[in-house]
């Protein structure tokens, strides 16, 4: 046991020693215990009494001496309360550099409550948001942010990782919004500013664009007097026939590759977009395996439709013709002469489907993920000879984005592969359904 203790039961002895004595003299011994007793109750709750006032009040100020136990008790709330102060002024320092640090980044930071409300932000998001931390704590984020596609974001909890939205402050500033959940139900929503990217981006594309404009003229009267010189009779050319031969299928080459990439840009720039109209797919099918099999003349490709008659697609034809034919195109290119080439449409719970596949060279696992990146090509001099771009995939991919759908690629070395381009099941209209009925 402590020494204070000892201390402490050696005074009580003493008190109820001192008592007994004194009863003893007075003939009065339960009156000078009792009163013994209560005296030291007495001054038990004194103390605590003084010990709760001097915990409710400044804590620096020292008790008077107290006696052992109590100075000891005091002593050590005393050095708690120092430890816990330090403890504080730590933590309070690093949240304060935590939130310099928070409120110095260039993208703005909003902590959201459960219930979506903005608990706090940094400095940014005033710029890019209109948000004050002391004006708009509180309030419901879609309140304070009302664009249509972030409000979908902000229900939707997980399915697309951003969404980009313009600016409520200035219009001309394009953001893209992420969420990252964190603690028990909160969500931080970090947004961007990506107006200076998406500039790069549409200068880049404008560049393309008005290179392959520029380039396309000289080409076609290069490619027309080509034309006029090989349809020439003239003796002095007779000689010259492989040779233009050669300039007229590079200059083809050079003008189906502008063709390409101004498709490429068209498809890219989502101003333009033509309205979508029912399309008769199975007969497109028809007409494609035709031009096919015209490609593979006497290589005796064996190639096959199988189409549901009753299966119309809401699309653009002409950019579904294209990417289409570009899937056909590639299973007669990269498949060995007498091979079989099928295109299935059909639909399932998932939607609907094009699959072309065919029985060709395949493609090794690790091409797949980058087949739809613009000029990749498995083997460069391949490609080039049967007349690719290296644009076609990612031709398909763009027209099959601007319809919701998406290209799935399976394939196997040596045995074949399957493009499959699946379309979301709100686009299947009746057969012979005119534009207004569908729409
Ligand atoms: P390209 O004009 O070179 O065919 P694409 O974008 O159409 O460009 O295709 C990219 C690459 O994918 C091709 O170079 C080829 O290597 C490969 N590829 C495309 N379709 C097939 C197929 N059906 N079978 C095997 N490889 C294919």
């Amino acid at each position: 046991m402590a020494r204070s203790w000892w201390t402490v039961w050696r005074r009580l002895t003493l008190l109820f020693l001192g008592a007994t004595l004194l009863g003893g003299i007075t003939q009065q011994w339960q009156l000078t215990l009792l009163l013994a007793a209560l005296g030291g109750l007495a001054w038990q709750l004194w103390q605590l009494y003084r010990l709760d006032r001097w915990l409710d009040g400044d804590q620096d100020v020292c008790l008077p001496h107290t006696g052992p136990v109590w100075d000891g008790i005091q002593g050590r709330i005393a050095r708690l309360y120092r430890q816990s102060r330090k403890r504080k002024r730590k933590f309070s320092r690093l949240l304060q550099q935590f939130q310099q640090a928070v409120a110095a980044l260039p993208d703005a930071a909003v902590l959201l409550s459960e219930d979506d409300r903005m608990a706090w932000c940094n400095g940014a998001a005033q710029p890019l948001l209109g948000l004050t931390p002391s004006r708009d704590h509180g309030l419901p984020i879609t309140h304070l942010l009302r664009h249509p596609g972030f409000v979908a974001f902000l229900n939707q909890r997980g399915n697309n990782d951003h969404v980009e939205f313009p600016s409520p402050v200035d219009d001309s500033l394009l953001l893209s919004a992420r969420i990252a959940p964190y603690g028990k139900k909160q969500r931080l929503l970090l947004v961007t500013d990506i107006s200076r990217v998406r500039r790069l981006e549409q200068m880049r594309r404008e560049f393309v664009t008005n290179v392959s404009h520029e380039l396309r003229t000289p080409l076609t009267v290069i490619a027309g007097y080509l034309e006029t010189l090989l349809d020439s009779d003239d003796p002095v050319l007779a000689g010259w026939e492989q040779p233009l031969r050669r300039m007229q299928q590079q200059s083809g080459r050079m003008l189906h590759l502008i063709e390409d990439l101004l498709l490429l840009a068209r498809l890219e720039s989502q101003k333009e977009r033509p309205p979508l109209k029912p399309v008769a797919v199975p007969a497109l099918l028809t007409d494609i395996a035709e031009d096919a099999s015209a490609l593979s003349g006497d290589q005796g490709h064996q190639i096959s439709v199988i189409a549901d008659p009753g299966l119309w697609l809401l699309g653009c034809e002409k950019e579904l013709h294209s990417a289409f034919a570009n899937l056909t195109i590639n299973a007669v290119r990269y498949t060995p002469a007498g091979g079989q080439i099928t295109l299935r449409w059909f639909a399932d719970e998932r939607g609907l489907h094009l699959a072309v596949a065919d029985t060709g060279e395949g493609i090794a696992p690790h091409h797949l993920p980058r087949l739809t990146e613009r000029f990749y090509r498995i083997n460069r001099d391949r490609s080039r000879s049967s007349g690719g771009t290296g644009l076609g995939l990612s031709i398909v991919k763009h027209i099959l984005n601007n319809h919701g759908g998406q290209l799935r690629i399976e394939s196997t070395l040596g045995a074949g592969s399957i493009f499959t381009c699946d379309f979301p099941v709100e686009l299947r209209v009746a057969p012979g359904c005119s534009e207004t009925e569908s729409g």
